[in-house]
């Protein structure tokens, strides 16, 4: 059975600067699209990958991730900014993986880029008004 599937990986801080993705084409036959990265050298890192194809693959490629340390989650939920309860505390911005929140310095405001989220739901998590919301 074929599926379309996006995964986020956690990337632990001896794994990121491994090829581990390419082994996902190279021992499984999987295609994929690579939507965000954010990979640096003895960091932690952060990918969602969008799958392609048969399903089995899919899980034997994703297991093999796994046994080298590599966290994945299923990326099943929108995010979206409540403007009306932000008060621009900048709270979010310093749990925020990606960049998807950040402060403009014109204003001193804080501002969602939505094609940044990789959905980790940090920031739903941290906000005390409960402006970041996820969306099932
Ligand atoms: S934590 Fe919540 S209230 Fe604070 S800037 Fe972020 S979205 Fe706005
Ligand atoms: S869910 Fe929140 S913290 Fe996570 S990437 Fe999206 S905006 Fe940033």
């Amino acid at each position: 059975m074929n599926q379309t599937r996006k995964v986020v990986l956690r990337f632990p801080q001896d794994t990121a600067d491994r090829p581990l993705v390419c082994e996902l084409a190279l021992r499984f036959g999987l295609v994929f699209n690579i939507l965000r990265a954010s990979i640096s050298p003895h960091r932690e890192g952060l990918m969602v990958l969008e799958l392609f194809g048969d399903t089995g693959k899919q899980e034997m490629g994703l297991h093999f991730l796994r046994d080298k340390g590599v966290e994945i989650e299923d990326l099943s939920q929108d995010i979206r900014k409540n403007d009306n309860r932000c008060f621009h505390c900048g709270a979010c911005v310093g749990v925020c993986p990606s960049g998807a929140l950040y402060v403009d310095r014109q204003d001193y405001r804080v501002y969602f880029d939505e094609n940044r989220c990789i959905a980790c739901e940090f920031c739903v998590q941290c906000c005390p008004t409960h402006a970041m919301e996820a969306l099932i």
